[in-house]
């Protein structure tokens, strides 16, 4: 029995296109200038390399050096919000009709999620927010961040659906039985692998490619209460024919 659907805040909730997580980024490399001396090129290369190793620049600065995580996360997400998206009626419908209950799961902090649910007009459909502090900094794609979702809800992973904007934040989510619904990139990312597994193909269009961790495909996050219905009935029909 599908319950809870666990959605992904940045770059999922709106478009990959509207500049925020750029400027987020910028304010990261500002951090690391700023706080540890170093110039923008070196500072850059440890952004990158702590998104590879640690899932986040933050995760990162905890194992290797000195950080005070609130002070970080404070300053990086001391962007303007309402400069780069715009209230979205049409998500905000689509989100209404589905009758799950909706939790927010992210590697951001609780702050910078309410600014943009609330921007985005949403923030009425989510019953909470499981943010990095929640986690306490054991980010996605950590299996041990989706286990605290699950057992703060009580719920099992057969229970849920997550919908995420990162195909590297599937394939934990995936061994605890989580299903999984992948909003792709604008223009295709070049780190997903061809298509594998669909429910339904005919559903997608026809050069969608879909990786193997993904249960489903969508294109843009306005196909995501289609995707949670062939989910949920397909959960219905599976169950139906083992008993
Ligand atoms: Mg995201």
């Amino acid at each position: 029995m599908l319950k809870y659907l666990f959605f992904d805040l940045d770059e999922t909730l709106y478009p990959a296109t509207s500049g925020l997580m750029p400027a987020v980024g910028e304010r990261m490399r500002l951090y690391l200038e700023q706080r540890y001396n170093l110039d923008p090129e070196r500072a850059h290369e440890l952004q990158k390399r702590y998104w590879h190793e640690y899932g986040t620049t933050l995760r990162g600065l905890m194992m290797e050096r000195e950080v005070d995580p609130q002070d970080y996360l404070d300053f990086v997400h001391d962007v303007d919000v309402a400069q780069f998206i715009e209230p979205d009626e049409r998500l905000h419908q689509i989100l209404a009709a589905l009758p799950y209950e909706k939790v927010i799961v992210t590697n951001a902090d609780a702050p910078h999620a309410r600014r943009v649910l609330t921007r985005l007009g949403i923030a009425d459909q989510f019953t909470r927010i499981f943010d990095i502090v929640f986690m306490e900094f054991e980010c996605k794609p950590a299996r041990g961040a989706y286990e605290r979702v699950l057992n703060a809800l009580g719920v099992r992973g057969e229970e849920s659906i997550l919908v995420e904007d990162s195909a590297r934040n599937l394939a934990t989510a995936r061994e605890l039985s989580i299903r999984t619904i992948l909003l792709l990139p604008p223009n295709g990312d070049p780190s997903v692998q061809p298509a594998r597994r669909f429910l339904d193909p005919a559903a997608h269009s026809a050069n969608i490619e879909c990786p193997a961790d993904a249960n489903l495909c969508i294109e843009e996050i306005y196909q995501v209460a289609t995707a949670v219905r062939q989910l949920a009935a397909h959960t219905i029909s599976a169950s139906q024919e083992s008993s």
